[in-house]
């Protein structure tokens, strides 16, 4: 979930949900974009499905954003191939905005309560660099998503992702020191 500044090629079918004047109203601007690098009924795969993902998506970054009082546009799209199977990156042209993107894959092992923690990871991300750019650190993004998301499914997360990549991390370093663990217990006085 490693954030990266490196632009991508990206051939791209823009479905984009524009902000309604509502949302300007109240200082939220989403601009929250789905694309898809090819038609997944020429994969076999049930569209009807995929568009329902990309709705659920674009919910989840458009809740995930209000709790964690980001106004910034986030983008999400799901690619055939991530290296990092999920990352965040600033948008590159005139548009300011950020881009999460999904390997699709990885996606695909992801439960919903994972899903949204995986988002709240890169939203992290987003929420530092726009508040503190110089900042920018995995453990930072964690703690920033835990302030929605639970540490237990901040670790399937991590567990799925290093599956998929190889890798293996230091959970205690990645989401800091688990508190359950540090409530000393109490003595049983026997009567
Ligand atoms: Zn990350």
């Amino acid at each position: 979930m490693q954030n990266t500044r490196k632009p991508v090629q990206l051939r791209l079918r823009p479905n984009n949900v524009r902000p309604t004047a509502k949302q300007r109203q109240y200082g939220i601007l989403f601009l929250i974009s789905l694309w898809y690098l090819f038609p997944a009924s020429a994969r076999g795969e049930d569209t009807a499905a995929w568009q329902r993902n990309a709705g659920r998506l674009s919910q989840i970054v458009h809740d995930l954003c209000k709790h964690l009082q980001i106004s910034d546009n986030v983008e999400i799209q799901v690619d055939d191939h991530n290296d990092k199977m999920v990352s965040s990156q600033p948008l590159v042209g005139s548009i300011r905005g950020y881009r999460i993107s999904f390997d699709r894959q990885f996606l695909l092992t992801l439960n919903d309560d994972e899903i949204i923690a995986a988002v709240a990871h890169e939203l992290g991300h987003v929420w530092i660099f726009s508040h503190h750019p110089y900042l920018q650190t995995e453990e930072l993004a964690n703690e920033i998503a835990m302030r929605v998301v639970d540490r237990e499914t901040m670790k399937k997360v991590y567990t799925k992702l290093w599956a998929q990549t190889g890798n293996v991390g230091n959970l205690e370093k990645l989401l800091g020191p688990d508190s359950k663990k540090a409530i000393p217990k109490t003595a049983t006085v026997m009567p």
